[in-house]
């Protein structure tokens, strides 16, 4: 078995463009195999899986499944379902004023992407843009989290035994490794992660004018006046909120509502919290673990025990902090963003802790999450269809989803992306494809009837004011 982790990578990124110019990743067979072996990969390692990502976030059985495996399997199920009417090359539109000719929009790979993947999701955030990959015909260098180090081992072997043609390839590491990764020529880098990383990803490969698929994160907000269906409001949020230990992008930061509200909402808060993880979540084997040392003392700092309305355990060696949720004072503007009043909210909070931030109304909401920068994700949980409008008109978000809170992930038709300071471009589905394929026009015009004769000089009066009816007709 070729293990590609040990070596030199300037050699795997070489070794992986070879490949791809030897153009044996083009064919639509070769990118259906690929997938194929990829959704094997995962089916036949589900256990192993499970396994890397107990040990690493502790998480269960049940979301390893349903946040990681099932949603890259749906991925590549989707992608295998409608790839060769993606690849199909399109007509393009031709003006007047270039017929006669013909035009037509083929789908190219543009030769080896990297991937560079977080440790949240260290399973589904590696794999889920690897299909877009290789559905439009690229190889690929991976570099997984070295914060979940059994998943990056186990990723980096099985992609060796399933790939062995070095289509895909990962690289293990830390921060010299992926600044290593980051000094070679790619056609295309994939990053999930924060934003500062960001930055330093996208000053890389503008080096090489490298186009760049940047998921950030940021304070996704939700807005809660829902009082017919508060339970089932409440239970959905806490489900999102501290599902993987609230270590999602998209789950919500803070939840905004009126100072009336709060009472009840944190009552059935309390009691989603109780029927998804039992009175103790600590002996839940559903409720994670926060990643490291660092990041759970990140967190201890925001916390102050006389604050919590819910949750106030907290465990430092083995890292637990119980479900929390704290109700913040109305604070003046800004009430996000570095400048805030509170430290929970100056910045994404990452982890267990759900503030609820009474404001009046949701104009207010509104001004809030426009205070700072655009969400990654807005949710509304309101049966009122003008405020509903409010948020959709007013605001602006990477998605904003109605009634529930992180499930756009899961939506594989969907762009899946972030805008503004919480990322640039999108994947999924269609949409992976196409951001991972260069759509080049071709053309073809005919050298009879020369037409282009008109635009040709010596200009006579009559075939300029033929050639300008022609070209501004658009
Ligand atoms: P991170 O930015 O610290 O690390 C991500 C990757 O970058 C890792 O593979 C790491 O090895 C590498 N890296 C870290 N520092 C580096 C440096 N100085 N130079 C080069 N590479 C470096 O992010 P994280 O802590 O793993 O993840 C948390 C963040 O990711 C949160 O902000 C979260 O919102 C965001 N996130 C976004 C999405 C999304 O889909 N938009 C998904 C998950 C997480």
């Amino acid at each position: 078995m070729r293990t590609t982790a040990s070596r030199a990578i300037p050699a795997v990124v070489d070794d992986a463009r070879q490949l791809f110019e030897s153009g044996v990743t083009r064919s639509v067979d070769s990118r259906l195999g690929s997938l194929r072996a990829l959704r094997t990969m995962l089916l036949e390692n589900q256990r192993d899986v499970e396994l890397a990502l107990w040990s690493d976030l502790r998480k269960g059985p049940g979301e390893a499944q349903t946040a990681e495996i099932n949603v890259v399997i749906a991925e590549i199920n989707h992608t295998l379902r409608h790839l060769r009417r993606w690849m199909r090359p399109q007509r393009g539109p031709l003006p007047l004023s270039l017929r006669p000719a013909r035009a037509s929009l083929k789908a190219e790979p543009l030769g080896v992407v990297l991937v560079i993947a977080p440790w949240n999701y260290p399973v589904q955030l590696l794999l889920a843009p690897l299909v877009g990959i290789l559905a439009a015909g690229n190889t690929a260098v991976l570099k997984p989290s070295e914060l979940t180090p059994a998943t990056s081992r186990l990723m980096a072997l099985l992609v060796s035994k399933y790939f062995p043609d070095g289509v895909v390839r990962a690289v293990e590491g830390g921060v010299p490794e992926t600044t290593e990764l980051l000094k070679q020529r790619f056609d295309h880098i994939v990053f999930t992660g924060s934003g500062p990383v960001g930055r330093i990803v996208m000053r890389a490969a503008a080096e090489h004018l490298t186009p760049v698929t940047l998921e950030l994160g940021g304070k996704s907000p939700a807005w809660f006046d829902d009082d017919d269906n508060l339970h089932r409001a409440a239970r959905r949020l806490a489900w999102a909120k501290f599902s993987n230990a609230g270590q999602t992008c998209v789950a919500p930061d803070y939840v905004m509502t009126t100072p009336d509200r709060v009472p009840a909402l944190v009552a059935a808060l309390r009691d989603a919290i109780a029927d998804l993880w039992g009175a103790d979540p600590r002996q839940s084997d559903d409720y994670g673990r926060i990643v490291d040392q660092r990041n759970f003392d990140r967190l201890a700092a925001l916390i102050d025990r006389d604050e919590a309305v819910i949750g106030g355990d907290v465990d430092r060696p083995s890292r637990y902090i119980a479900p929390r949720v704290v109700v913040l004072p109305e604070s003046p503007h800004p009430a996000v963003g570095p400048r805030a009043d509170h430290p929970m909210m100056r910045e994404e909070i990452f982890g267990p802790i759900l503030p609820i931030l009474p404001v009046a109304d949701p104009r207010e909401a509104v001004a809030v999450v426009n205070g700072w920068d655009k969400p990654l994700a807005l949710y509304v949980f309101s049966s009122s269809g003008r405020t509903r409008r409010l948020f959709e008109e007013e605001t602006s978000s990477g998605a904003l989803v109605h009634n529930a809170a992180i499930i756009q992930v899961a939506a594989t038709g969907l762009p899946f992306g972030g805008v503004g300071a919480s990322g640039i471009g999108s994947y999924h589905g269609a949409y992976s494809w196409q951001a991972f394929s260069h759509i080049k026009p071709v053309l073809d015009k005919p050298l009879r009837p020369d037409t282009l004769r008109l635009a040709q000089p010596p200009y006579g009066r009559l075939g300029m004011a033929l050639s300008r009816r022609l070209m501004r007709h658009g």
